[in-house]
């Protein structure tokens, strides 16, 4: 692998098959990360990032693109069959911009907006207060229930009376139970506000089916394309046809210039992959995978928010265990267990030094672990933090991790050797 790269800048070709090697030889639990297919990083490393193409299919600013054109098309057939929807643009470079491009279709700076608020498990974009969308906007945020740990709709209800939002986020960054599209879709409605879901983590299970889809329901569905979908980094917008001339026009020209056209071909590559039954097999090992995973940590003395999980994520509580969730993330990255730690909802400890972690399980499932490897798994994390900073119950268990993932190939990653 990367043999022009080896002789052109040894640095950083060394740098990256060191982070393959890791990526080979760790359990990968950061509920935003996966295994892009060996195809999707072909897609994403090919000549089409050489091309200019501000515009869309048949009307760019720039010639040469009778190529260009057919990929960007190919991508946005492929992704409005997987998802049922009836516009779709897939030039957002990423999430972050796709919900900045929703705002900048839908409000203006000073109007009130709402979204989840991020200690509860919303995303900096839904007008948490140090992101441009809570600096530039009448950002309202609602929570979760102190009790249940659910989405507090009758907050959510009350609040949304209170302020009527112009753009009403739904959508969860670390939050491990469904969300109701359809209620969201009631106050949306009873308040005039456009109702953006914002699927980023949950994409790859609502193509599935695995989790309820916001598209016949949302005004507008923002997603990234690299967590559990499992496509090249980038993002993408789906939305009703009567609002699809102001979200691509929010786009381009609006936010960005020439889109990403490798990305929009790894886009097209992973939404045929999403086709495939195979991908509905490892959505299913996803959330099989993360129910398993949280009954044997539930046995193992943790609690987790909500009690358990819909999805493909845990948000444990680690101070059930009498340890924060900082040092435990460490502790478990030393013995090949790679998770982050996370707030836990009204928090009594602070962000960067908080209450729990988050688990994901969509990597794992890529390499095909399932549900029946996860008493293994929790026994690992009990015994790491049972240990408590003990380096020689580290290094044990990272040996037994890193023996047990041999059998387990990472896709895109079949070449590096562990
Ligand atoms: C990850 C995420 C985003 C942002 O995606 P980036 O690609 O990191 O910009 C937006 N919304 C939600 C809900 C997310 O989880």
């Amino acid at each position: 692998m990367f043999d022009a790269l080896r002789s052109a800048d040894p640095d950083i070709a060394a740098l990256i098959e060191s982070e393959s090697r890791r990526q080979v030889r760790t359990l990968r639990l950061i509920a935003s990360e996966n295994y892009a297919s060996a195809a999707v990083q072909e897609a994403v490393g090919s000549a089409l990032a050489n091309k200019y193409s501000e515009g869309y299919g048949g009307r760019r600013y720039y010639q040469g693109q009778q190529y260009i054109d057919q990929v960007e098309a190919l991508a946005i057939d492929r992704i409005k069959a997987v998802f049922g929807a009836e516009h779709v643009n897939v030039q957002p470079y990423s999430g972050s911009p796709a919900n900045l491009a929703v705002y900048f279709a839908f409000a203006s700076p000073g109007d009130p907006v709402m979204g989840l608020g991020l200690p509860h498990g919303g995303h900096l974009t839904h007008g948490w207060n140090v992101n441009v969308s809570g600096k530039w906007f009448d950002a309202h945020q609602y929570p979760v229930e102190r009790d249940s740990e659910l989405l507090d709709m009758a907050a959510m209800r009350r609040i949304a009376r209170e302020v009527r939002p112009k753009i009403l986020f739904a959508g969860i960054t670390a939050y491990p139970r469904v969300v109701d599209w359809d209620a969201f879709r009631e106050v949306a409605d009873e308040v005039g506000a456009i109702l953006v879901a914002d699927i980023a983590h949950i994409s790859g299970l609502v193509a599935a089916g695995l989790h309820p889809s916001p598209v016949p329901v949302a005004d507008v569905v923002t997603s990234t394309t690299h967590k559990t979908f499992r496509g090249p980094r980038g993002g993408m917008i789906l939305c009703r046809e009567e609002h699809a001339r102001a979200i691509d026009r929010a786009i381009f020209p609006g936010l960005q210039g020439g889109p990403h056209n490798n990305t929009t071909a790894g886009i097209a590559v992973a939404a045929r992959e999403a086709a495939q039954p195979s991908f509905r097999e490892y959505a299913q090992r996803v959330v099989d995978s993360a129910r398993a995973l949280g009954e044997a940590l539930v046995e193992r003395g943790f609690r987790l928010v909500t009690g358990g999980t819909d999805n493909h994520m845990l948000i444990v509580d680690t101070m059930h265990r009498g340890v924060p969730g900082k040092p435990v993330a460490q502790a478990l990255e030393r013995a090949g267990m790679v998770c982050n730690y996370n707030s836990i909802p009204f928090d009594p400890r602070k962000p960067f030094d908080p209450s729990g972690i988050r688990i994901g399980t969509a990597a794992m499932a890529s390499r095909g672990i399932g549900a029946e490897h996860m008493t293994r798994l929790a026994d690992w994390v009990d015994q790491v933090v049972a240990a408590s900073d003990d380096t020689s119950v580290e290094e044990r268990v990272r040996g037994e991790v890193e023996e047990f993932l041999i059998d387990f190939p990472a896709p895109g990653l079949e070449g590096v050797t562990p």
